[in-house]
């Protein structure tokens, strides 16, 4: 059974998959997490974000596995390394939805989400798990909030990470990225017209867990 979660970043997408996954005793897949572990390599390997054909060719040769951890922390491992914390730095925010806009890149993850969630039970979280990697899935979820309040969160979950990082910087960052991710021509952020939209603003994560199961369920 396939769950799909999506949404802008700050919503709280992450938090509830992993809280339904491990309640429900499936694998959570982070499917940003993989966006960024290609982005992490096309950084290493000094390629230029506009050559799309040396991305494409590096994310075709990449082994990214996606571990669930038994805090429900995810461990996730890029040709069998470690990477993380990497994933989570500014260098590669900055790079990412540049880097998740190409075509053939996407193809590529395409196959990967499809595999990973074919092989056992399964909650996805993405921009687009619910209208184009997972179409038939079981249940569908679009989860939004306030643009202010999505800074918010971000920016206290990242100031654990980065002290010196500001409320300015992390706005600048998801305004950045929502424009990229909703405006590009391939698999844009939006709501499957299925999708059940929970607006978080003012819950709780545990009481948008609590929607969520509810659906689920229901
Ligand atoms: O979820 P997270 O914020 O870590 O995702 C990082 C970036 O990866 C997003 O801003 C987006 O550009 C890209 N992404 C995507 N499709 C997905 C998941 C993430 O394009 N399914």
């Amino acid at each position: 059974m396939i769950i799909a979660i999506d949404g802008p970043a700050g919503a709280g997408k992450s938090t509830v998959a992993k809280i339904i996954a491990k309640k429900l005793g499936f694998l959570y897949i982070d499917t940003g997490a993989m966006y960024r572990a290609i982005t992490l390599k096309a950084l290493e390997n000094g390629i230029d974000i506009k050559d799309t054909q040396k991305i494409t060719e590096a994310a075709s040769a990449s082994t990214i596995d996606l571990i669930n951890n038994p805090d429900s922390s995810l461990k996730v491992l890029l040709d069998s390394r470690d990477v993380s914390l990497e994933i989570r730095q500014p260098r590669i925010t900055q790079f990412v939805s540049d880097i998740a806009k190409i075509k053939s890149v996407r193809e590529v993850m395409l196959k990967m989400q499809r595999k990973l969630g074919h092989q056992v039970n399964a909650v996805l979280d993405g921009r687009d798990i619910g209208t184009v990697v997972f179409p038939d899935a079981k249940k569908k979820f679009y989860i939004d909030a306030d643009f202010k309040e999505r800074v918010n969160r971000r920016h206290k979950e990242l100031k654990d990470l980065d002290q010196g990082i500001t409320v300015e910087s992390v706005s600048l960052d998801l305004s950045n990225r929502d424009t990229i991710d909703s405006t590009r021509e391939c698999a844009p952020l939006k709501k499957a017209d299925d999708a059940i939209f929970i607006d978080t603003t003012n819950l709780t994560i545990e009481e948008v867990a609590e929607k969520v199961l509810g659906y689920i369920h229901g």
